[in-house]
Order: C-alpha cells, then structure tokens, then sequence
C-alpha cells in the first residue's frame, strides 16, 4: 500500500512524496508498517526526548483519562497543572516560576507576544507594542509568531497578512553579520538591538524574543558567551521585555533545563514547548517571572487570552509524566555528556570537503554544508542538498532534521541532529556511520 497523495483522504503536508507508515516506536527506533526501522536521529522535529514507548507515561495518561479527561480553565483548576507547575518549578531558574499552557509552540509565542503587549498597557506604556526578534530566526507559524520569525522563505507568501515587525542579525558566528571573529569582536553583534530598539524609539519597543540557541533556522547557531549579558542590559535600559524562546532548546535538550542558563541571565518570560511533554502530547508553556501576573492582578485581574485546551488536565498529565522521566533518569546529564561525544564524532565529518562548519551544545548538533569551504559558498538552491540528504538518509533507515534557506531567504543548506537523550555510545556510532555514508552519497554525487 502507498501513502502519498491523491490516494486515500490525508491531506498530506507534502503532495508529492510518498511516506512510510509508523507503526511502532521504541526507545530512539521507529518502524514503519513493512517492519523496516529507522534511528529517530531528530526526535523528529526536535520533540522526542524520553524516547519513544515509554510505558511510565502511556500508564499515567491512561489513569488520567479514566480519572477525568477535560475540565476548562476558565472553570476549574485540577490536579495535573498543579502539579506540574510545582515541579516545573524545581527545575527552573528560581525567579521563573508561573506557568501557563498551551499546546503548540506557536501558540506560546502568539501568547508571549500579547502578554507583553498587556504587561505595558497595564503598567501605563499603552505605545509599547514591537517585538524585535533575529533574523534568521523561527518562533512560529500562525500570523503574530510567523511576523517575528527571520525566514522570508516561509514567510513572503504570507506577507500582505503579517505585521511588519524589526530584524536584527541572528549571531550565527560561521557567518558573522558583522564581518568579525570570536573571541576578538567582543561579542559586539548584541549591539544591534540597542541600535534597533534606538531606531524604532524605546517607548515603542515591547520586548525582543530570541531563541538561545538558534536552532534549526540556523543549524544550530551557538550565540558567544558574552551575547546575552548584552541583550540582558540593553533590555533593562531600554525597558523591553527579553523572551527566551525555548520551545526548541528547552527541557534539557542542550544539556541544560534550558539553553539560557549556558549564558548565565534570567529572561522575563520563558516559552516551552516541543519536548515539554516528550511528544506523547501536544503541550506548550509560558513560564514568566511572577512580577508579569502580580501586574496583572493589581490592574485587570486576568490575561486577555485563552484557548479551549489551556491548562486542561491531559496535556499536564503528558507533561509532569515527561518531566518526572527526566529527572528520575538524570537525562538533561545525559544530553550534556552524550552531546559532547555526539558533537566530537559529528566534527569528525570536517574532514568532508563540503561539510563547511559543525555546531552544537549538548544533544543537539547542525551541519552546515557548502560547495566551497573557503568561501563558504554554498551549493545553489537547485541541488536542493538539504532535501537530498533527508530523502537518502531516510532510504538508509536515519531521520535528521533539514533546513535550507537560511543565508538569503533561499540557499543555504542545514541539517539537525537530535536523538532522544537516551541514546547510548554505540546508538552514536550507528547514527554517525548512517549519516557520514548519506553525505558522502549525496554530496559525492554532485
Ligand atoms: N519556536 C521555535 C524555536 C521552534 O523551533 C518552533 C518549531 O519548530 C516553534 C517555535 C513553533 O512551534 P510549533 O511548531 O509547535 O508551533
């Protein structure tokens, strides 16, 4: 049987490929309905991090389900986002420690976008609206989070609809925007924003989101350590709201519960998402310093926003289950020391002609690929390398994570690694030989 369009009724994401059907998943394997399998070398779009299979939650949905499924937030509290805040909690810094839920990463950022907007409305800077963001960046695909995303190559189409909202440089230190090098720029690409934010006029500026660690928009772009005390301080000066977008970084995939800790500054609000609940269920987080809502409180007594499935009972089971599998396996540990041999073995692959640069912090890791290492010239858009190197690695029983478009809206090809923090040495060697005989493939062929 195939799986592609036109044939049976799944309006398939892409209408021209075929896709394998998952049947099964265990641990960091997936098989498809012809038993083949395949190392989730992406957790598929940087989500899986317990692994897949795992009874523990499978039995906590279970119970919850039986228990009670749905209550409304707006009605009632329960017992799984009680929980799951207090927990949550323990595991973030100590001054982000109010919780609010949502179930896509987008949703996190439409809402972090209006709760900023409300946090200065409410606090009498009622001209406070813009949201600075990085470019390349990603934080979403519905209109508000699609507009502070730097990626032209999803987002012109939808231009006429989309709030036109300031860029700064993403510090992606391979291709340094401002022509420098580490460590003797001084990290000066920071002062972007407080050029921007001067640009714009400060008392118009509501905040500036960014993700740590730019993740797959810009394979794993690692900003200097200097970069975010910078940021922290222009914010504070200005009066702008820092977001740390979190959905890709967070929940221990850089080797810390989150990848603003590497950096050593505490952002206003944190969004989570993607691994918050391992996968088994759709579940994102705005966690918020409690100054936010005790603002709120003190004037209009609650957040303007509010979805159906926010807070509601299943989502947190999902999410506390997930939470409790990390800390009860010491798997954030993991991701940092099985991130430094991961990171070790893909740098191995330098030795690639076209592998122009390789980048990661714990158990996440982007491969730049270019035509000339050089220059650092990359292989023109028709090559289409990226999608390439996803096809055969696919054919050779690997998942990876691509990207392409990330230098000017078009070329530029990425690929993402991201296996499920349980991964062990030898699960290591068998990505890095599938992935080392996908390039040498592909590129060899070029
Ligand atoms: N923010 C970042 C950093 C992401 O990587 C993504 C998704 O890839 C999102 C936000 C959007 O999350 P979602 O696809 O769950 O809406």
């Amino acid at each position: 049987m195939k799986f592609a369009f036109p044939d049976g009724k799944v309006f398939y994401r892409n209408l021209r490929k075929t896709y394998p059907q998952i049947v099964r998943g265990e641990g960091i394997y997936l098989y498809d309905i012809s038993g083949r399998r395949y190392l989730d070398g992406s957790g598929g779009a940087v989500v899986v991090n317990i692994g897949h299979g795992i009874e523990a939650i499978a039995d906590a949905l279970a119970q919850q389900a039986k228990r009670v499924a749905y209550v409304n937030g707006k009605q009632f509290t329960n017992e799984p986002v009680e929980t799951l805040s207090e927990e949550l909690a323990e595991v973030m810094p100590e001054s982000i420690n109010k919780f609010y839920y949502l179930t896509s990463g987008s949703e996190a950022t439409e809402a972090s976008i209006k709760l900023a907007r409300q946090y200065w409305v409410e606090r009498g800077e009622k001209h406070k609206t813009k949201i600075i963001s990085h470019n390349p960046g990603y934080h979403g695909n519905t209109l508000g989070a699609l507009s502070v995303s730097g990626r032209p190559e999803v987002k012109d189409l939808y231009g006429p609809l989309l709030l036109n909202l300031p860029l700064i440089p993403a510090p992606v230190c391979y291709r340094c925007p401002c022509d420098k090098t580490y460590p003797s720029c001084g990290a000066v690409c920071a002062e972007a924003l407080d050029a921007m934010i001067r640009q714009e006029g400060p008392e118009t500026v509501s905040a500036f989101i960014a993700e740590p660690i730019i993740g797959a928009s810009a394979g794993t772009a690692v900003p200097p350590p200097e970069y975010f005390k910078t940021i922290r301080e222009i914010c504070n000066h200005y009066r702008v709201l820092f977001i740390a977008d979190e959905i890709l970084t967070g929940m221990g995939r850089t080797g810390r519960w989150l990848a603003i800790e590497h950096y050593d500054i505490l952002p206003d609000i944190v969004l989570l998402g993607k691994g918050l609940a391992g996968g088994y269920l759709p579940l994102s987080a705005l966690a918020v310093r409690e100054e936010i809502p005790i603002t709120l409180e003190n004037t209009s007594g609650a957040f303007l926003h509010g979805q159906t499935f926010s807070h509601t009972p299943m989502i947190c089971t999902a999410g506390l289950a997930a939470l409790r599998y990390l800390k009860a396996h010491h798997l954030v540990e993991r991701s940092e020391s099985m991130g430094k041999l991961l990171l070790e073995r893909c740098r191995e692959l330098l030795e690639l002609d076209f592998v122009g640069d390789v980048r990661g912090k714990g158990l996440l890791v982007g491969i730049e690929f270019v035509s000339d290492r050089l220059s650092k010239k990359p292989f023109p858009r028709r090559a289409r390398v990226a999608e390439r190197i996803h096809h055969t690695a696919l054919q050779n029983g690997l998942v990876v994570w691509i990207h392409s478009g990330h230098i000017d809206g078009e070329s530029g090809d990425l690929v993402t690694i991201a296996p499920p923090f349980i991964i062990n040495e030898t699960q290591i060697d068998e990505l890095i030989d599938l992935f080392s005989n996908t390039c040498r493939a592909v590129c060899g062929s070029l």
